[in-house]
């Protein structure tokens, strides 16, 4: 099947992109990997009368802005796989978009399409809920910053204002003695996660954890944090087995996924606990190695 027609219109501002989506009203989308778009017009789940393609825009190379990195809308995922820059001081980032799609989709899709597109699998929103990302956007009001977990509303649905496009995101360093985990199951590679579990743990001198994230993927209708009792019962252990198992256990009794045909929902939501588990074991394992770098296998990247 093919899209309906529309009109498209290339920009080479955000100011411009804000415009023409303010002037096409409902009917305007933003392009950006086209990743998802396109697949979904093709298939007419989506009817945009107007495209406003944002790639003359470009991203900025990765930058590292005092205990900030600076990533724009328009980041491909292969770059955050790729360079050096996010591996070391994101590298939880780096590792977790080895499992977005394949080579092709990776080279197109964008960090700020993946974002708003809001897919309750996608790996970078529930990277993104791990480490405390926020996201600038900018819209006819002007720009503002949303925290990556006032983002996610519902399945396909963000807090996005109408005519408002992903900017930048930004992520907190990786900071000393910090480290992380990212697991994942699917059916095939490449395949949408059937669940996903991303950590970060920050340990203390004396290596009881300070500061402990999880968040999951696949296991509701949007990216989703484990809710705080479950990680702080983390905070100031070690983490040993047991006491990941039994955060790990409490962090999925709070969710419900529902059931479709690549899974039932109790599958996911057991699956989802071993991820968890998981996750949290390579958070707690780097931190205590103070492991610096990420995604080992992955080619070595230019320093963009
Ligand atoms: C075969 C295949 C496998 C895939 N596997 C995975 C996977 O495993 N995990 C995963 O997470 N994704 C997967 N994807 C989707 C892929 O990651 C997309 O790149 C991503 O979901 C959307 O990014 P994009 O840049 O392509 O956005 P687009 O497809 O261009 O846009 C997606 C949506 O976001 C909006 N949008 C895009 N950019 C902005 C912006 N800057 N500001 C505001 N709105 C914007 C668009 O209007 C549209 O509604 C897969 C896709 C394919 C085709």
């Amino acid at each position: 099947m093919a899209s309906v027609d529309f009109d498209y219109v290339a920009v080479s501002s955000y100011q411009e992109a804000v415009e023409a989506l303010a002037r096409g009203g409902e009917e305007a989308k933003v392009l950006a990997g086209g990743q998802s778009l396109v697949p979904m017009m093709n298939l007419r789940l989506v009817r945009p009368e107007l495209l406003v393609d944002l790639n003359p825009i470009g991203a900025a190379p990765p930058s590292v802005n005092g205990s900030t990195l600076v990533l724009g809308g328009l980041t491909r995922h292969r770059t955050l796989l790729e360079t050096a820059t996010v591996r070391r001081h994101c590298p939880l980032l780096a590792e977790a978009v080895r499992y977005v799609g394949n080579a092709r989709v990776r080279n197109r899709g964008t960090l700020g399409g993946s974002l708003a597109h809001a897919d309750p699998t996608s790996e970078l929103g529930a990277c993104a809920l791990a480490l405390g990302a926020e996201i600038v956007v900018q819209g006819p009001s002007g720009s503002r910053t949303i925290p990556a977990h006032e983002l996610f509303v519902s399945y396909l649905t963000t807090s996005l204002m109408p005519a408002e496009v992903v900017t930048d995101v930004r992520v907190p360093v990786k900071a000393r003695h910090e480290g992380w985990g990212f697991a994942e199951m699917v059916r095939r590679t490449s395949d949408l996660a059937i669940a996903a579990a991303a950590a970060t743990v920050v340990l203390e001198e004396d290596g009881t954890a300070r500061h402990v994230t999880l968040s999951f993927a696949g296991v509701a209708e949007r990216v989703v944090s484990a809710e705080d009792d479950a990680v702080r019962s983390l905070v100031g252990s070690t983490g040993d087995d047991r006491a990941l198992g039994s955060a790990a256990a409490g962090a999925v009794a709070a969710l419900s996924p529902s059931s479709d045909v690549h899974a039932s929902g109790e599958y996911r939501r057991r699956v989802a606990a071993v991820l968890a588990r998981r996750a949290l074991r390579s958070a707690f394992d780097r931190a205590a190695e103070g492991t610096s770098d990420a995604a080992d296998g992955a080619a070595d990247g230019e320093e963009a």
